[in-house]
């Protein structure tokens, strides 16, 4: 196993062996070698405790390499440990067990068009993909259901369907109804222990105990700070241990799995258009950035993030958040901007809907829909309170504003906003806000009679009528009659108040930019040559999916396998 010795090495004796070897080391670097400092001595090290770091790791220790995990935070688990630990995987076993056949070409398709819906052309042999992006989304169908069945053979995690809760039905993608999604249910695992919100928990725990069980040396409060580089190539790191300066010499590679930046409000500022708060965890705070930039790498898809709008209120006070607006329960609900104009259909998934905070005014030169508000009745209090962000059935809230009529609703929105002014570029409600709200609730009205949502198709999707049944569970006691109208998404709001609103605002659960990497998760340098030596997976590089969420999962899902693949070609490295 690893060796604590210093490794004090003979610059003659190394010299000698170089020569002889013919290896073709330099002077200087052997010279450098020799004098190096090593606290430790492995294979490779995987640096963060979450699902990337954690795959990698038992990739490269299944691969026969010598493994040492570091992780800077005093518990292991990350984003991952705080997420539902669903995990998106195209031709999954399940897909599979039930006759179900998610081709590659398909698959592929979906998860092209998603991703670059500028570039998608389905007659290119590419898809109209670079070659390099394809090959990224490529090596995603190839190794996703591999690296599952591998981490259930080697008994680390057992997975299964992953089922909406609620209506006990298997998951949707976010994109279901593009047509080129030709298995549009039934992609989304989850660890068979534990689920839901404790879900990632239970996933995180899992990797972890399989690694320390197998002695994977593992130092906790151990931060990273530096490669060491010789020569080009990645020989080690720098951390910081407890306070310690800690020298580890990695002799086939360094695969970093530490997470994006969203808690790092200094990259945030610069990178994000509006990025108010996370539910990331706070050791996200992007050090991957800066210690592969002095490597020599390229960064990528620094802008994106896996996106969730949030309470805004609850970000100012903290913006490292428990959970985000994930979804919005309720079906006498609806989101309007300043102008008291619906701006979205409020079913669609969370990152997808946070797009529409950053839609831009081309006439008046501002964001209209910047901040957003949700707005509901009490019959939607009463029928799902308790599904988040609906406080469970009393009305108290410390960020929800009540009014007795749309008109007092609207001055309690515009006293709030006028007291957060500071803090949201001073967005405030326009002059016509309560006529056009007024408009906006009948045509809303209209619309839920019918069952026909003709501006935004509310509930057209599988992916708005599934989800909503599972984020709408009726409160228990509720005296609340079922919706009776055609589309169950939708139901006029009550003619008489209280009314409700929260104020939402863009955020994230994670960002999804950094260094780029090949398909074989290599990180490369600014001439697209691999970094010999440096790995990376998760949300601490450029995400394969550019910023689309294919499904329940989407981030895991990549996390896990190109941790694997990582691994997998760290520990295959010769060693340095
Ligand atoms: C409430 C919630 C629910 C979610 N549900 C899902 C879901 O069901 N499915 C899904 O796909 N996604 C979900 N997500 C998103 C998902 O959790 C993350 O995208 C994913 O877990 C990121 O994994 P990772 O391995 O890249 O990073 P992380 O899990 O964040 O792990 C990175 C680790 O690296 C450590 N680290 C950082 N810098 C250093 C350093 N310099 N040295 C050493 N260690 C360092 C960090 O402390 C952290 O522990 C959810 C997120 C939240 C918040």
């Amino acid at each position: 196993m690893n060796t604590k010795d210093t490794l004090k090495l003979n610059r003659r004796k190394m010299l000698a062996a170089a020569t002889a070897a013919g290896v073709g080391m330099t002077l200087s670097s052997v010279a450098a070698e020799a004098e190096e400092h090593w606290d430790h001595d492995t294979d490779v090290v995987c640096v963060g405790g979450g699902a990337a770091s954690c795959s990698a790791a038992i990739a490269a220790l299944d691969a026969g390499a010598r493994v040492m995990l570091l992780e800077k935070l005093p518990l292991l688990g990350g984003t991952t440990a705080k997420s539902a630990g669903v995990v998106w995987v195209p031709n999954n076993f399940v897909l599979r067990q039930n006759g179900v056949e998610d081709r590659k070409e398909d698959a592929m398709k979906y998860m092209a068009r998603y991703s670059y819906p500028l570039e998608y052309n389905p007659g290119s042999p590419t898809l109209g993909l670079t070659p390099f992006n394809y090959a990224l989304i490529e090596a995603f169908y190839d190794n996703a259901a591999k690296t599952i069945d591998r981490l259930q053979e080697l008994g680390v995690v057992k997975f299964r369907e992953f089922r909406l809760w609620q209506v006990d039905q298997p998951c949707p993608d976010y994109a279901d109804h593009l047509p080129e999604n030709k298995t549009p249910v039934g992609r989304s695992l989850e660890s068979a222990v534990g689920w839901g919100p404790g879900g990632g928990a239970s996933l995180a725990g899992q990797l972890e105990a399989w690694l320390r069980a197998k002695k994977v040396p593992i130092l906790t409060k151990t931060r990273v700070t530096r490669l060491v580089v010789r020569d080009g190539r990645v020989i080690g790191i720098e951390a910081d241990s407890k306070g310690k300066p800690l020298r580890i010499r990695a002799r086939r590679g360094v695969v970093f799995g530490t997470g994006g930046y969203a808690q790092n409000t200094e990259l945030v500022e610069r990178h994000q258009i509006a990025l108010y708060g996370a539910c990331a965890g706070p050791g996200a705070t992007g050090d991957f950035i800066g210690i592969a930039q002095e490597a020599g790498a390229k960064m990528g898809a620094l802008g994106t993030a896996w996106r969730s709008p949030v309470l805004l209120e609850e970000a100012l006070q903290n913006r490292v958040l428990g959970i985000g607006a994930f979804w919005m329960p309720g079906d006498s609900m609806i989101l309007v901007n300043k102008y008291g104009k619906r701006c979205v259909d409020e079913k669609r998934p969370y990152n997808v809907r946070t797009q529409a905070h950053f839609h831009y005014d081309s006439t008046r030169e501002e964001y209209p829909n910047h901040l957003m508000f949700m707005l509901f009745d009490q019959r939607t209090l009463d029928a799902f309170g308790g599904d988040l962000p609906l406080p469970p059935w009393q009305t108290e809230h410390p960020y929800l504003l009540r009014g007795e009529s749309w008109e007092a609703l609207a001055s309690a929105l515009s006293a709030k906003l006028q007291s957060l002014e500071g803090k949201t570029g001073g967005v405030k409600l326009s002059a016509d806000f309560a006529d056009s709200l007024a408009a906006t609730i009948a045509g809303f009205n209209d619309y839920a009679t019918q069952g026909k949502d003709s501006e935004f198709g509310r509930g057209n999707q599988l992916y708005d009528r599934r989800w909503h049944l599972m984020v709408s569970a009726r409160r228990q006691g509720t005296t609340q009659p079922e919706n009776p109208y055609p589309n169950i998404t939708m139901h006029p709001f009550e003619k008489k108040g209280p009314y409700y609103a929260f104020i939402l605002a863009p955020g994230a659960l994670d960002t999804s930019g950094g260094p780029l990497i090949n398909e074989k998760a290599q990180v490369l340098a600014h001439d697209d040559a691999p970094i010999p030596g440096l790995y990376g997976a998760g949300n601490c590089i450029a995400a394969p999916s550019r910023g689309a969420y294919y499904g329940a999962g989407g981030t895991i899902g990549p996390a896990l396998t190109f941790g694997a693949i990582a691994g997998r070609n760290a520990a295959r490295e010769t060693p340095a």
